[in-house]
């Protein structure tokens, strides 16, 4: 049976908390049979997020919930409602955007929680080059050396929205996407798995836009280059990003899982986007900009991709591939449906940013209340009709004008109450409804190892 020894993990100490240090750690796997693989590498894996839990704080402790390991530095950071949200949340994505893993693609999907900037800045500051300047990041899935995410300090529902987004780069990451659509996509999901979406798109931002791109051109953003700025183009290119990601998904609804299979990295997506939805990145970008050298330079230099940018961002993505190939299969639940993209994100029509046209917010959330909301006040109005009738019927039976006028502006005020909370019932629906979607999927069961 697989057994990762303590000593058979080699650390790298940076900052004061230990890495893997892979080489040791794959031929160690190697000299393993093949179908001992996979639970060797978990076992390490656990082995380590137990030592980096140690070394993170006293209260820090590892949880596991089926493939998923999460470490927490502190109870308060209700890490067992995180890991299963996450869990859960991961199977939707993953329903959303496919199952992209092939058997190659071994080791258990690992969050790192920090509850303090300096701890989770000492983490992932291994990651990024020595020089440069990158801009502050809640999140960030870690794409060399194993795939994984680490998570700032935040209040639940912020790290959610961060949990969202990684964890759709995590299941985009066998794709060889382009950065600007995997942040696109990621940017989406925000609203769609965890109901926090801060999009939308209003004259100023297009002012803002104009002015940016046409300074500067989009090579840095179709490099992905951009998204790691600690400046005002960090800001534009992750919306940029969605807007693009929002009109080729309502523009070209049914084609969008077929674009993103195609799409690759090298030319920015250009050859998928002439291919399966007949119209360049540039002919897609001037909707929103205008006519302008939006064209990614052709033939696209990979060297010219930074490989460790800010957040999130991995030209070059694996999940551990160790050598020799095993040939343990990892599992692959179906794949996506056709349609899975379309059925699931809506995209209303209006909602698509086209040069010029405001739009004041995009809010999922917003949209589900006030859609529940007015159901609840048309169905409490129409309820209302029949004491309404039921007055009018009975009218002719009382005397003279004013009770008739009393009795019509009663009934009236009735309806308002009715519907009033016809539409609170609507709200509390939505929010319930909210609740339901983000439930977990998956069951009870999170195994404590705390340490
Ligand atoms: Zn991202």
């Amino acid at each position: 049976m697989a057994s990762a020894s303590e000593d058979s993990i080699e650390y790298i100490w940076h900052n004061g908390l230990p890495h893997i240090r892979w080489e040791a750690l794959d031929e160690a796997i190697a000299s393993r049979p093949a179908d001992e693989h996979s639970a060797f590498l978990t076992q390490a894996i656990e082995q380590w997020l137990h030592r980096l839990a140690a070394a993170t704080g006293r209260e820090a402790g590892v949880l596991k919930h089926g493939e998923m390991f999460l470490l927490y530095a502190s109870p308060d950071d209700q890490p067992q409602r995180l890991l299963r949200w996450s869990a859960g949340a991961l199977a939707r994505i993953t329903t959303i955007v496919g199952d992209h893993r092939t058997p190659e693609m071994i080791g258990p999907r690992v969050i790192v929680l920090f509850d303090d900037d300096s701890r989770y800045y000492d983490y992932i500051d291994r990651f990024f080059p020595e020089e440069g300047h990158y801009g502050a990041s809640a999140g960030i899935c870690i794409s060399s050396e194993y795939f994984h995410i680490a998570v700032g300090p935040d209040d639940v529902d912020m790290r959610q929205r961060a949990l969202a987004h990684e964890l759709t780069h995590l299941a985009l990451a066998p794709l060889p996407l382009p950065p600007w659509l995997d942040e696109g996509i990621a940017q989406m999901m925000e609203g769609e798995i965890a109901n926090v979406s801060f999009f939308s798109v209003d004259a100023e931002i297009v002012e803002r836009h104009h002015a940016l791109w046409r300074e500067h051109g989009l090579d840095v953003f179709w490099a992905g280059e951009s998204f790691g700025r600690p400046d005002e183009m960090c800001e534009l290119s992750y919306h940029l990003a969605e807007v693009l990601t929002r009109n080729i998904q309502a523009d070209h609804r049914g084609a969008f899982i077929n674009f993103l299979a195609a799409a690759h990295w090298q030319d920015a997506g250009d050859a998928a986007a002439r291919t399966v939805l007949g119209r360049s990145l540039a002919e897609i970008v001037s909707d929103f900009l205008g006519e302008g050298p939006w064209h990614p330079r052709d033939p696209w230099d990979p060297r010219q991709i930074p490989t460790q940018p800010n957040c999130c961002l991995h030209p070059h993505r694996f999940m551990r591939v160790p050598s020799p190939t095993p040939t343990l299969a990892a599992s692959s639940p179906g794949r996506a449906r056709r349609n899975d993209f379309d059925e699931v994100l809506t995209v209303p029509q209006q909602d698509v940013c086209k040069k010029g046209i405001g739009m004041t917010r995009v809010n999922q959330r917003r949209s589900l209340t006030i859609r529940c909301a007015a159901a609840g006040a048309v169905v409490g109005l129409v309820l209302a009709l029949i004491p309404i009738a039921f007055g009018y019927a009975i009218a002719p039976r009382i005397p003279g004008p004013f009770e008739l006028a009393l009795q019509v502006v009663f009934v009236l005020l009735g309806a308002c109450v009715v519907a009033g909370i016809g539409a609170a019932v609507g709200f509390v629906v939505s929010r319930l409804l909210q609740k339901s979607r983000n439930a977990e999927r998956s069951g009870d069961g999170v195994a404590s190892s705390g340490g």
